[in-house]
């Protein structure tokens, strides 16, 4: 841990850094809006309903929109004019950088116009999302503060029962690989389960390396407030089991009995009402909204794998084998794939503190994605054939 303090505060450091491919995206925007500023300008001094799209009621409604363009388009040529100026008075100095802060938002808004692509990977994390960062390379090893800041996580407005952000990250099929798969991909259910982040953050690193022919969503820490207390605990800030708190069939009662069969051991306390928990009703919004195909859920420390679902079993990941343990009353096994038929892979790694080597992480992905490619052919097969086949 002193190590990892150590570590963070260079990350931090670096991470403070203009980075010079935002600066470049700053750059190629700023050229890109003075020639829209000069394209929309044209339009409206001519604007005699010639424009192919000019009739269409759509335009209508998409005036407002296309007047904020022109009007932040405008003050960006603005200063890019100025910043020339200035640079030919002081020829020995450089020309002023763009403030990114100033260029992103408009690049967002002509991106969703369809005008520019969104520079998304470029884009700087929030506040919320930077904090989130800097807090998690200091507490999981395997999670670095940059890398962690140019990943594209987003702030999903959900808070935990302690107030803190719920960040998830979308990650999109590579183009020429890409298929129809979605894949939900969650970690740190129970807080003290740390391996389970640092694994699911070099996971990420392979997909960023290598792509992947699936849309993911990645939640890394369900439990923040049981991952950051000291020392991390399994259950969340109301001391509430999150794998047994979400809304089962039969719940009021199953819990209840389940409850009595564990004596009451306060780790796995199922909560009051089913579903009660923000972060659960988070994950279940992420269900109804992403309507993951696939979900998996990092564990530890059982050192096995488990599985939920119709179609075949992964018999192996990495070193872990399969070993099925049946669901319980609010657990994600029995709200995902009983109630809702969606497989639900569950990774219990050996250690919860550390997570597996460099290969075994590589193995495991491998074996992961060969499963994920079994089941989505068989959907595929399945949805062309007669419709009769079962998959999942
Ligand atoms: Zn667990």
């Amino acid at each position: 841990m002193a190590n990892g303090s150590f570590k963070k505060k260079g990350s931090a450091q670096g991470g403070a850094n203009p980075n010079p491919k935002v600066l470049v995206a700053g750059w190629i925007g700023s050229m890109v809006l003075v020639a829209l500023v000069t394209v929309l300008v044209t339009y409206n001094f001519s604007d005699d309903g010639s424009e192919a799209d000019a009739g269409a009621p759509e335009q209508v409604t998409q005036s407002q929109p296309d007047r904020d363009v022109v009007e932040s388009s405008a003050d960006t040529q603005i200063e890019s004019s100025e910043a020339t100026d200035d640079a030919q008075v002081a020829a020995n100095e450089p020309a002023p950088e763009p403030e990114q802060p100033q260029f992103m938002p408009d690049l967002q808004l002509i991106g969703r116009q369809g005008i520019v692509p969104l520079a998304g990977a470029n884009m700087p994390p929030s506040d919320v999302v930077a904090g989130w960062c800097r807090d998690l390379a200091a507490r999981v090893d395997g999670v670095d503060t940059s890398d962690c800041m140019s990943g594209a996580f987003a702030d999903s407005g959900h808070k935990s029962v302690n107030g803190r952000a719920l960040v998830m990250r979308k990650i999109e099929p590579s183009k020429q690989q890409a298929g129809s798969g979605r894949v939900l991909l969650i970690a740190a259910t129970h807080g003290d389960e740390l391996s389970s982040v640092g694994t699911v953050f070099s996971w990420m690193n392979i997909m960023a390396d290598k792509g992947t022919p699936y849309a993911w969503q990645v939640a890394p820490v369900l439990n923040p407030d049981g991952l950051f207390h000291e020392p991390p605990t399994r259950v969340n800030a109301n001391g509430v089991d999150l794998n047994r708190n979400l809304p089962t069939a039969g719940w009021d009662k199953e819990s209840r009995d389940y409850w009595r069969r564990v004596g009451f051991e306060k780790r796995r306390f199922p909560g009051e009402s089913a579903g009660s928990e923000p972060e659960n009703k988070w994950l279940a919004e992420q269900i109804r909204e992403f309507k993951p195909d696939v979900i998996i859920s990092l564990h530890a420390p059982y050192g096995l794998l488990d599985y939920d679902g119709d179609f075949p079993a992964p018999r192996k990941m990495g070193s872990l084998n399969l070993h099925r343990l049946g669901v319980y009353p609010g657990s994600l096994g029995n709200y995902a794939s009983r109630m809702q038929g969606i497989p639900v892979i569950t990774v219990e790694l050996d250690n919860a503190d550390e997570a597996p080597g460099e290969q075994e992480i590589a193995q495991m992905f491998t074996d992961l994605n060969a499963w994920l490619d079994r089941y989505f052919r068989s959907v595929r097969q399945a949805s062309a054939g007669n419709g009769a086949a079962e998959a999942g």
